[in-house]
């Protein structure tokens, strides 16, 4: 292992990187729009008669499929997951025939139940107290291009620097979240380790940026020729033995690794 500056600063990504992402979101989609059929049935029975239920006329998949056509048509917006969802919501809602103001508040509370069923996420055991630990001797930031909002869960208080890719419109692999969140900590890409499980919008951006990489190999890809600094760790719980490894290496300490 060559010798490197010692690092002082830490960003994370979130989904898939401190938890297990899938099922939450599975959970959440299936989960807020079941309710927003539910929630039309009972409020609008005329409706009903005339139009059939909203969602055998828009099953999940036409909503997962205008979703992707909606995020082409505003390609400067395809990052914000949670504004492409309310949109989208609201042009089908239209098309069922309710009025746009209608249309609008429904999206908006279908949107409020995505977002409810999406923080209801349980991080790895191990991450609270490895939080914990680490941010004691480095400073820490969040980096996500997920609608995860930090602030409602318990995890903020170990981020100071909480930087939302996709609603700032830059996620990444765009360099914009990374050089933000370095900024923010008052670190240098030199000094900084960035922790991720997606190998295009983690490694790639972090690394040519010059930050040390811990990639979160989630999918088991042993296969990949990692560049100078990228670590490839199977779980965050393995970071601490990686960044004793690194501080021994700058401290010009032989390490076997
Ligand atoms: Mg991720």
């Amino acid at each position: 292992m060559s010798t490197h500056a010692p690092l002082d600063a830490l960003t994370f990504d979130l989904d898939d990187t401190l938890w297990d992402n899938r099922p939450v979101m599975e959970h959440a989609e299936n989960g807020h729009y079941a309710w927003l059929d539910e929630a039309l049935a009972a409020w609008h029975g005329a409706h009903l008669d005339r139009e059939g239920r909203y969602g055998e006329r828009f099953p999940l998949a036409a909503y997962q499929a205008r979703r992707l056509e909606l995020a082409q048509r505003h390609p400067l917006r395809r990052g914000d997951f949670t504004w492409i969802r309310e949109q989208t919501l609201a042009e089908l809602l239209e098309e069922y025939g309710l009025p746009r103001s209608a249309a609008r508040m429904w999206a908006a509370a279908a949107i409020d139940r995505f977002l409810d069923l999406r923080h209801r996420l349980s991080p790895y055991p191990e991450v609270e107290a490895l939080l914990d630990d680490l941010r004691g001797r480095y400073r820490l930031a969040a980096i996500t291009n997920g609608n995860a909002d930090l602030t409602r869960l318990p995890l903020a208080a170990h981020f100071p620097v909480r930087i939302a890719a996709g609603e700032m419109l830059a996620p990444k692999p765009d360099a914009r979240p990374f050089l933000a969140a370095l900024a923010r900590l008052g670190s240098a890409p030199s000094r900084a380790l960035h922790v991720g499980d997606s190998w295009r919008e983690d490694v790639l951006p972090a690394s040519r940026l010059g930050m040390r990489v811990a990639w979160i190999d989630v999918h088991d890809d042993p296969e990949r020729s990692l560049p100078a600094g990228v670590y490839r760790l199977r779980h965050v719980r393995e970071l601490p033995g990686l960044l004793a490894r690194l501080e021994a290496a700058a401290q010009g300490v032989f390490t076997p690794s």
